[in-house]
């Protein structure tokens, strides 16, 4: 089998693959509650031949097995929404149910690719009859940073030597380095009520803890890497003003481009939560929830997915979806779209190309992923396909209607095809693979530790 021959595996399972995006989009479920999504991949995967491995830890988590001996490959999927963000496929803002969860991150698309990488790979494996071995994760909690983390944890990963990964986004790329590290962080703050008009002096305000502490990390941020990041919320359990609020809490991201980076952040947050309620005579408990590490460089890795990214055939896109493309690209910021463009370096409305290896720096994503922890633990790339207009961002309304479009379709087909492409690679060279694995075992100057306080 040549790559071709692996393309046209891929091409014959365009009708897998359109029911697949069809129906996780028209089935959108948030983090944590991917019943129909996961089932449905289950599914087609042992109905294609696939032995199914669960875990009773976690109802939507599983990985789909085909094949024998080395290498292990895993592809990773995804499948949760977004809440809010349901969406029908057209240019203007509709939901298809009001207040409903939409797919604003393309993970219909995403899990698709993954899903027909895989099949295409097991046809490969049938054929030839090579050693190899080929893995679908069905990963859930993705938009909660939480599902590969906790699969890690579990076991669940053990025995892969390599993993593949994409995502949908405006450009097509490899990324060398990208995602930044992320810590999920809460503060507690704990006062004494009174009457806020008639005995003020009695009370001890959570409320102003949190605000004093906000203050406090807001100048923080001047002290800080220019690259970090530092997000928070506030929940004062709708106490109303004339209480002196016992309670009050914060929540917090706090991100850098390396996990060290995050940690020494956070331990520096801690100290403004502990000043602020030394000022107010308040308490603080201190909660990191969970975090999720930055994408381990992997050049050999990185080197196979930019080769098939540049040799797989890129979708053609029809008069009808370009004009789709620009209505919906017409609803964004005109600047937003010209800085887009300058950075990419084309005028098109859908990214054209697979840009040098310079690219990766411009394009690196500042979100967060649980995909970091994975490249932690084994050798792993990824990249992004176009599946919407040059502009439009993921969590958006504009990229849900494109997941939805035959624009997302396109993308993610050839994003599937860039997957059995790699797969391919690794399954014919098993030098790519040692020397993935080499480079991986060299380069062991940060040692992942699992950020993850509330499972066993
Ligand atoms: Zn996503």
């Amino acid at each position: 089998m040549n790559k071709q021959e692996i393309y046209r595996e891929v091409d014959q399972l365009q009708p897998i693959f359109d029911d697949s995006v069809a129906s996780l989009f028209a089935h959108p479920e948030t983090g944590g509650n991917e019943q129909f999504s996961a089932n449905y991949l289950r599914n087609v995967l042992a109905k294609e031949g696939f032995t199914i491995h669960n875990s009773e830890k976690m109802e939507h988590a599983f990985y789909a097995e085909y094949g024998q001996g080395k290498p292990v490959i895993a592809i990773l999927g995804e499948y949760d929404a977004l809440p809010g963000l349901s969406q029908k496929p057209a240019a203007h803002q509709e939901a298809v149910q009001d207040g409903g969860p939409g797919h604003g991150c393309g993970h219909n698309l995403l899990g698709s690719a993954a899903l027909i990488g895989a099949l295409a790979t097991k046809r490969c494996l049938e054929k030839e009859k090579i050693s190899g071995t080929i893995r679908f994760y069905g990963c859930p909690e993705e938009e909660l940073l939480s599902g590969k983390v906790k699969m890690l944890r579990l076991g669940m990963f053990d025995g892969c030597d390599l993993a593949l990964s994409w995502h949908p986004m405006d450009v097509n790329c490899a990324y060398e380095e990208s995602y930044l590290a992320n810590i999920s962080v809460r503060f507690f703050f704990h006062g004494k009520t009174a009457h806020a008009a008639v005995a003020p002096w009695q009370g001890r305000s959570a409320l102003d803890a949190v605000e004093l502490m906000n203050v406090g990390v807001n100048y923080l941020r001047e002290h800080v890497i220019d690259s970090a990041r530092i997000h928070y919320s506030t929940n004062c359990k709708d106490i109303p003003p004339n209480i002196v609020p016992d309670y009050a809490s914060s929540w917090y991201f706090i991100r850098a481009p390396h996990m060290a980076d995050v940690l020494s952040i956070l331990d520096r947050v801690e100290k403004v939560a502990k000043g602020a309620a030394m000022m107010t005579e308040t308490t603080v408990d201190i909660d990191v929830e969970y975090g999720c590490w930055e994408m381990k460089k992997a050049k050999v890795m990185t080197d196979v997915c930019y080769e098939n990214l540049k040799e797989a055939p890129a979708p053609q896109f029809t008069k009808e979806e370009i004009e789709l493309a620009k209505a919906i690209q017409k609803s964004l910021d005109p600047q937003i779209v010209q800085n887009k463009n300058q950075l990419y370096g084309t005028k098109r409305v859908m990214h054209p190309i697979v840009g040098d290896r310079s690219f990766w720096k411009i394009a690196f994503m500042t979100a967060s992923t649980d995909t970091g922890d994975v490249s932690f633990n084994m050798p792993m790339s990824t990249f992004s396909c176009a599946c919407w207009p040059i502009g439009v961002a993921p969590h958006t309304w504009q990229a849900a209607a494109c997941a939805g479009s035959s624009l997302g379709a396109k993308g993610a087909f050839y994003a599937a095809h860039v997957i059995a492409g790699q797969a391919f690679d690794f399954l014919h060279d098993p030098e790519y693979v040692q020397a993935a694995k080499k480079e991986f075992n060299e380069n062991q100057d940060i040692q992942y530790q699992s950020i993850l306080n509330h499972f066993e």
